[in-house]
């Protein structure tokens, strides 16, 4: 029997795998997909996210493979309205550090098959629970019986553990939609992140890893073509930047949502990352979050604590993202033209004030006091 088997080969459940076998603890993680995924979605580790990578053991190489964001500008109407530089929160990664999700997966994959080797199952997709006791949980996947201490279902947002518990995710979905895609920089922005504050939407652009950069533009609905050279063109209309649809690596359509368990442990069972809370992409905090939670997980694990404390600290975690994603998400919407001035004076008058502009840093790097993480028992 394994001390925790966990469902879920993503960011989340292979860093509590990780953080458990480093533990001494025995783990299998379940993964449905027979390979990694290709799709390129996070990018963007805050500061907590890489002390938790350190933890795990993979700090060095991720900040060896990725790139620094150093701080961001607002752009309005062609002109910078508004600046603000990490470097104000102090701290040992006074930045977010841009890397995709496959290379961090990748990181953690090549950890985990160190510290634990054969621990992951590819191809074999959570059923169901079948039983609870007070010392352990009994579940079927891939067709087999297996029986853990724990269950840990970290196995994303249209999670199976959840839906097999028959657990509620409240919520909604919102009106912001983005079309996101990836072109080669040749903006000169090096290490910041640019908000283009249009008045048809926010353009959003941010350094990637090989001279690259994410550019993600909010549409009021999908559109029926949604190719690089639409993309390239939006751009365009709302930069200024020339962008080559031929050298697109990525697009991708997204629809924002905000979601919650009222729960996060359900007898031997604990939801962790997108199974338990479905956050907007926009401010980019899913992922840091869910390697928080995986964090606390394994602290819970390793000293027998009461398993309930983790909604306690998480759950609140993912509501005060979810409220800071909403507020990057009202910035980014389509105005009138005629309010488009006066929201740019107050935008600039604020950003004059340095108490604000550090506040504001803090908050986008999900380093404000009440964000922090708890430290691995
Ligand atoms: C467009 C976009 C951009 C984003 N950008 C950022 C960002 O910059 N920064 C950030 O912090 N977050 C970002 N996020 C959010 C981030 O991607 C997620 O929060 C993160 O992937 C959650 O990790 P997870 O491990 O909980 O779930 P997932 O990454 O979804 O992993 C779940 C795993 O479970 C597996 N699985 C599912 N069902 C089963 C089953 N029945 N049996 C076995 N395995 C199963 C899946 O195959 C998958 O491998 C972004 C999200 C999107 C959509």
């Amino acid at each position: 029997m394994d001390d925790v088997a966990i469902i879920g080969a993503g960011p989340v459940g292979l860093a509590l795998a990780i953080l458990l076998a480093q533990n001494g603890r025995s783990v299998r993680v379940f993964e449905q997909r027979s390979v990694p995924a290709a799709h390129s979605r996070a990018f963007g580790l805050h500061p907590p996210a890489q002390q938790v990578l350190d933890q795990l053991g993979v700090g060095e190489a991720a900040q060896r493979h990725g790139v620094q964001i150093r701080g961001g500008l607002g752009i309005s109407r062609g002109r910078s309205i508004a600046a603000m530089d990490f470097a104000t929160i102090g701290g040992q990664y006074p930045y977010v550090l841009s890397l995709p999700q496959q290379s961090t997966e990748q990181l953690l994959r090549e950890r985990l098959e160190q510290l634990a080797p054969g621990s992951m199952m590819w191809s074999t997709a959570f059923e169901q629970v079948l039983k609870q006791s007070e010392q352990a949980v009994e579940f079927a996947a891939g067709g087999v019986v297996h029986r853990a201490l724990w269950l840990a279902g970290a196995d994303g947002v249209r999670s199976a553990v959840r839906t097999d518990l028959e657990v509620g995710f409240a919520g909604r979905d919102h009106r912001d939609r983005y079309l996101m895609g990836d072109f080669p920089d040749t903006t000169g922005l090096a290490h910041t992140a640019a908000l283009f504050l249009h008045q048809q939407g926010i353009v959003e652009s941010f350094p990637l890893p090989g001279a690259r950069r994410r550019w993600v533009v909010r549409v009021e609905q999908k559109l029926a073509d949604d190719s690089p050279g639409t993309l390239a063109e939006t751009i365009l209309s709302r930069t200024g930047y020339l962008l080559d649809p031929g050298t697109c690596t990525m697009t991708s359509y997204f629809g924002t949502a905000t979601r919650m368990v009222s729960s996060m442990v359900h007898g031997r069972v604990v939801l962790l990352g997108d199974a338990a809370h479905q956050i907007s992409p926009i401010g980019g905090q899913g992922l840091s979050l869910g390697l928080a939670d995986a964090q606390a997980a394994a602290s819970v694990f390793a000293a027998g604590a009461p398993a309930g404390s983790l909604d306690d600290l998480r759950l609140a975690a993912a509501r005060s993202a979810a409220r800071r994603a909403q507020v990057n998400m009202l910035l980014g919407r389509a105005l009138p033209s005629w309010t488009v001035p006066l929201r740019d004076s107050v935008i600039s008058s604020l950003a004059a004030s340095a108490w604000l502009k550090q506040k504001v840093a803090r908050s986008f790097t999900m380093t404000s006091p009440g964000q922090r993480t708890i430290p691995v028992a």
